[in-house]
């Protein structure tokens, strides 16, 4: 929604009100004029200013749960243009019919929002320091939980901010505003002890004013009778602005005894930050020091290999935050103890081989497969315990080229290092051959979201995002998998999605792009494109294909693609030109990435490498 957005010539961006005004009478005031701009007070929302009859009338457009916009009372559309498309054929409550866009001055762009400015470099900082992520890692965490770590920040950059000093009392409050400096506009704020309330307190002539911050049953915040915020910094950046009922403007704020902002030095800000007094500097120094914090405290995951003994929940993977209610709700990939290879820490020496001695496997199957089944165990490391999953040979069988594919597979996953596959941390030849793996503990894909119907289309979204950075990985590391399907997706948490499966994968050499298989196996033939099955070629693009049905399977939660349909009978409506139907209520954006990954002809189909950042930004949408 953003970059759709931000191309529309009536959107400023960040701009005030009282500069909305501005541009409609610089371009005439006539009735129906109106621009658009970015809401200052609700994460995600957005403004729409009106002229009419010389006047300016502001409404705001909110941005609700279910991912609709609507103005107040009027009905929900989903973008904001298509808000404005039907204010332009009804009035519906607003004050004129929307005529006449006002577009932004030749050369401006979208003003972009003190916070905005910031956050890139914040998210940055934030991960590197919290998950202690450098280089590629740092980068895919980046990516796939951008929109988490936007809403992290954002809700909770007040705890560190220099005005923020907790829950003091009334009277600690107007002590500390009242010693040192005692300028007019000096402030800070407290926490109440009632429903998560707060209160302004603001020095002016000397005296301290206390303004009641209320959250209403929809946790928005306002001051009785004044506008309402999502946040406490946009509160505090819209009344350093301007008072709008307050006595006076913020200016500085008042500091805080633990020396936040103070004892820490500051880092050195961007180039285009204000100079200090700016409201912009109190959220700059907070998140500053709040990504220091982040490092001190940690919002680590488990240290490696502690986890059954550290935590005392049943799901080794929740995070608990201090003080931080908001993100204790989930946990990321990076909070858990496979994000990382466990050889990405020095200490521990990188070897294929598992030593049985350090090897303990635990009760109860985790599942079968060809070669016989998966256990759980925990393999002993130098520093740590990793609880792992353990695919072991039968040994009945006398085959020589059952082992033979099972060290295909494992040196296959050894050349692999990648947060969304699944990792080989060695073999281990011992009363059995054993290839011992990254844990994901919840399972096939599939089989999960039989049994978790209420998950979320941004749910699936996410986890089927992961899956093709994970095969962007692959197609750029020249490997093809030829056995993409939800049930080789296996879950880490209900946010973490990992490739398995790596029995039928191979490396392609350098100067072909395509794998020619040398006959017909037991194929998976519903997975696979027509170029597969008519000329044994394997590709990226026949994963791609392969892809779209693991697409079709997630938002289908688990149903058997072609379900009923014989080989044969799949290829021929292929041939035809015919495809699956959209499963019930799968997105109309998802389907058609379905039908896009299934185009028949392989030059025409895109690779991962345009699949997935296509994902991305619907999945980044939706999130917003
Ligand atoms: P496979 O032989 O690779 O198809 O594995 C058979 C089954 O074992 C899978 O469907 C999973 O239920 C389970 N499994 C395999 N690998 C893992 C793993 N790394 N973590 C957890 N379960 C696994």
């Amino acid at each position: 929604m953003a970059d759709a957005v931000n191309a529309l010539p009536f959107f400023y961006g960040n701009i005030a009100r009282e500069e909305a005004e501005d541009y409609l009478r610089q371009a005439g005031m006539s009735n129906g004029l109106y621009l658009l701009r970015q809401s200052r007070n609700y994460l995600g929302g957005f403004a729409l200013s009106v002229a009419n009859a010389k006047h300016c009338y502001h409404y705001t457009i909110e941005k609700k749960p279910n991912e609709t916009y609507a103005i107040a009372g009027g009905k929900s559309y989903r973008s904001p243009v298509d808000v404005i498309d039907h204010h332009s054929q009804e009035t519906d409550g607003l004050v004129c019919l929307l005529k006449k866009p006002c577009n932004r001055p030749k050369n401006m762009q979208p003003k972009v929002g003190p916070f905005e400015d910031l956050k890139e470099k914040l998210i940055r900082e934030y991960v590197k320091q919290t998950w202690n992520l450098r280089g590629a890692a740092l980068e895919q965490a980046i990516i796939s939980q951008r929109p988490q770590l936007e809403k992290l920040i954002a809700t909770t950059a007040h705890e560190s901010m220099p005005w923020f000093h907790g829950a003091i009392s009334r009277e600690e409050s107007a002590a500390r505003l009242q010693s040192g400096s005692r300028n007019n506009g000096k402030f800070l704020i407290r926490q109440r002890n009632e429903n998560g309330s707060y209160a302004l307190c603001l020095l002016h002539e000397g005296e301290v004013i206390h303004y009641r911050i209320d959250r209403d049953r929809k946790d928005k915040l306002s001051i009785p009778d004044g506008k309402q915020f999502d946040t406490l910094w946009q509160l505090v950046e819209h009344y350093s602005y301007k008072p709008d009922g307050l006595l006076r403007v913020l200016t500085e704020p008042s500091p805080r005894q633990d020396g936040h902002a103070g004892l820490i030095g500051r880092p050195s800000l961007p180039a285009n930050h204000p100079a200090p007094g700016n409201s912009l500097h109190h959220v700059a120094d907070g998140i500053f020091s709040m990504i220091k914090d982040a490092a001190r405290i940690g919002r680590k995951k488990p240290s490696r290999g502690s986890q059954h003994s550290t935590t005392d929940s049943s799901n080794p993977y929740e995070t608990r935050v201090p003080g931080n209610q908001a993100a204790s709700k989930e946990a990321m990939p990076m909070d858990t103890e496979v994000y990382e290879s466990p050889y990405a820490d020095p200490d521990e020496l990188r070897s294929s081989t598992v030593d049985r001695k350090q090897l303990f496997l635990e009760d109860g199957e985790l599942g079968s497969g060809n070669f016989g089944t998966v256990m759980k165990g925990i393999y002993k490391m130098r520093k740590s315990e990793k609880p792992v999953a353990v695919k072991i040979l039968k040994n009945d069988d006398n085959n020589p080229s059952v082992r033979e594919e099972m060290l295909r597979e494992a040196s296959v996953m050894q050349q692999l290092d990648n947060p969304y596959i699944v990792r080989m941390i060695g073999i281990c030849e011992a009363e059995n051959l054993m290839l011992v793996m990254e844990l994901a503990d919840l399972g096939p894909l599939n089989k999960f979201l039989q049994k978790n119907k209420h998950a979320s289309t941004k749910n699936i979204t996410e986890l089927v995002h992961q899956v093709s950075m994970g095969m962007k990985y692959l197609e750029e590391h020249n490997f093809v998998h030829r056995d993409l399907a939800a049930r080789n997706v296996l879950l880490v948490t209900q946010h973490y999605a990992k490739i398995s499966d790596f029995g039928l994968s191979k490396a392609i050499a350098e100067e072909h792009n395509y794998y020619k298989a040398k006959g017909h196996g037991k194929w998976p033939v519903k997975w696979y494109a027509p170029e597969c099955i008519n000329y044994f070629k394997f590709s990226s693009k026949s994963d791609v294909w392969s892809f779209g049905v693991l697409m079709w399977e997630a938002f289908s939660y688990g149903q058997k693609p072609y379900k009923g349909m014989k080989g044969n009978d799949v290829m021929q409506m292929l041939e035809g030109g015919r495809r699956m139907e959209a499963p019930v209520g799968c997105p109309q954006e998802m389907y058609e990435m379905m039908l896009s990954c299934w185009t028949y002809k392989v030059d025409e189909r895109p690779s991962f490498a345009v699949v997935e950042p296509r994902l991305r930004e619907y999945y980044y949408d939706i999130s917003h």
